[in-house]
């Protein structure tokens, strides 16, 4: 498809999700169109692209239970909360530091 937006894989913008990830989250994509495409290397078996759809536009597969959101929201909220404290940080954590900036900051404490 031309004119969309292509990722690397693993680098999608947030709220956006492929076809098979809505699926984990109970949803599809509602008839939305494609948004963006994900590019994955040729070493390994598989697709080579995948079409992203945006999460906000989805709609359930079946109607959402408060366990079903409860999953959406954690979905949601995982890429935020840091490994180190397990604080939800308020914004993407950083791949390079892989913790929130409060504790990439702090100094190393004695075992
Ligand atoms: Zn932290």
């Amino acid at each position: 498809m031309a004119g969309l937006p292509v990722y690397r894989w693993r680098l999608a913008p947030e709220g956006l999700a492929t076809f098979r990830q809505l699926r984990a989250l109970g949803l599809r994509p509602a008839g939305q169109p494609v948004v963006a495409q994900l590019e994955r290397s040729r070493r390994r078996r598989g697709p080579l692209v995948a079409f992203l759809y945006r999460i906000d536009l989805a709609r359930p597969v079946r109607p959402m239970t408060p366990a079903r959101w409860a999953a959406l929201e954690r979905a949601n909220a995982a890429r935020r909360v840091c490994p180190e404290c397990g604080r939800d940080a308020g914004y993407r954590i950083p791949s390079s530091l892989g913790m929130c900036v409060p504790c990439a900051d702090a100094p190393t404490r004695a075992a």
